[in-house]
């Protein structure tokens, strides 16, 4: 149980961004012997397979499966809520050299305060007549978002007010002549500045995942959300792909970017990605549209992001009779106005996926008169016709830097997962 925990870990403090995440997937897959094929490349027949585009992976096995074989997918998302690096981002002021920033997704802007932050993100470089894509990261603190000391706003602890166009700039050093972003990322990644052609760079919290308790009963990690719905999707697909009892589905998983921003993207869920690469599968097994339509209608996904698991000091934030427990196992989120994708007939299955992995589940409903979350679920049951179920595992603190959850439940999550696919 600890092992699965510890390479959740492992997963995570390999991922400061979306590219960095599906690099650390991909690695994972290639060492389990799956093959990387390239969205613009003629890849016909069947295999154990993934293609990794921008921040976004997509993994399957379609070997031996009939061309009308249902798809058994798990979808998560590899992008977390954090600070981004404006493409013109130098500035000064009062002596300080700070680096303009756009806040990304949702997030829990008071937790990036006094956090030693580290820089990482895919710099785009002139290589010959074209571009290569080189990915960096420096987990030296080099940025801090300064609070503000109590002396100079003593209602701060009442009520802290942050505006994300002045207050979370961060620092990254006292005003020196000639310092430029542009000139850091290029040495960071061993080119010429001018041959630095564009960048897409972000903060992260220095401090690696850890164990947090003195029986270590919980997991301390940035990016929990979603990175650990991630983790659990690659680590589920190879386990069942090595399984010899599989049926005729095809076991997918589908790790898409931009869900903290609204999945409207190429490679969000509310792109092309995963429609195409099901038809692809189905042709390259011979079938032809009957038979795409057959497998998408035979097909059922398992969106995965992390619950809102019962926060001890606020109670009454959640809704009575749908407490869901952090260390009490998978989540099946339900919500009738369609936040969340799930129905009775995809939460019964994944219910049945839990009785045979032998996992507890738990179900959530959030209160009526807050408005609820969403996810990737409800875009891929709409864009695709899938019948899809929401589920996660049970956390607190999400979209802060630092999220918790229960090191019993990692293992459980797998094991859910694989149960699923298979
Ligand atoms: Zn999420």
């Amino acid at each position: 149980m600890t092992d699965t925990a510890a390479d959740l870990m492992a997963y995570i403090d390999a991922s400061p961004s979306p590219y960095h995440a599906v690099r650390e997937g991909a690695r994972r897959l290639a060492a389990a012997g799956a093959t990387a094929v390239d969205l613009a490349d003629a890849w016909g027949g069947a295999g154990f397979r993934f293609v990794a585009v921008d921040g976004a992976l997509v993994a399957w096995n379609d070997e031996g499966r009939s061309p009308s074989a249902g798809f058994r997918i798990v979808g998560a998302h590899t992008d977390s809520p954090n600070l981004r690096i404006k493409p013109q981002p130098d500035r000064t002021a009062g002596g300080f050299d700070q680096l303009a920033i756009e806040p990304y997704g949702g997030l829990l802007r008071n937790s990036w305060l006094d956090r030693d932050l580290g820089l990482s993100g895919r710099a785009v470089v002139r290589s010959g007549r074209g571009t290569e894509h080189r990915l960096f990261r420096d987990d030296r603190p080099v940025l801090r978002v300064p609070q503000l000391a109590i002396h100079l706003d003593r209602e701060q602890n009442d009520a802290l007010r942050l505006d994300p166009s002045r207050h979370l700039t961060p620092v990254w050093g006292l005003a020196r002549a000639g310092r430029s972003f542009r000139g850091y990322v290029a040495d960071l990644v061993g080119a010429d500045p001018d041959d630095v052609l564009a960048v897409d760079a972000m903060c992260h919290d220095t401090m690696p995942a850890s164990f947090l308790g003195p029986d270590e009963d919980l997991i301390s990690a940035p990016r929990l959300d979603d990175q650990a719905s991630c983790f659990g999707a690659v680590e589920a697909i190879i386990a069942a792909v090595g399984r010899s009892d599989a049926g005729d589905a095809v076991p997918l998983i589908v790790l898409n970017d931009h869900e903290e921003v609204g999945s409207e993207s190429a490679t969000g869920a509310s792109g092309p990605l995963l429609g195409r690469i099901i038809e692809r599968s189905v042709l390259g097994r011979g079938g032809g549209p009957d038979e795409v339509a057959r497998a998408l209608a035979a097909s059922m996904c398992c969106s995965a992001d992390m619950a809102h698991g019962l926060h001890p000091n606020h109670p009454e934030r959640h809704d009575p009779e749908h407490r869901v427990l952090v260390g009490g196992g998978p989540v099946i989120k339900t919500n009738v106005n369609q936040r969340y994708a799930t129905s009775d007939r995809t939460a019964a299955e994944f219910r049945l996926a839990c009785e045979r992995a032998g996992v507890p589940v738990q179900v959530y409903a959030h209160r009526n008169d807050l408005p609820c979350g969403s996810t990737i679920g409800p875009v891929t049951a709409a864009r695709l016709g899938i019948a899809t179920v929401d589920v996660g595992m049970p956390q607190l603190s999400m979209h802060s830097i630092r999220e918790l959850m229960a090191t019993v439940d990692a293992d459980r999550m797998v094991a859910a997962f694989t149960q699923w696919l298979v």
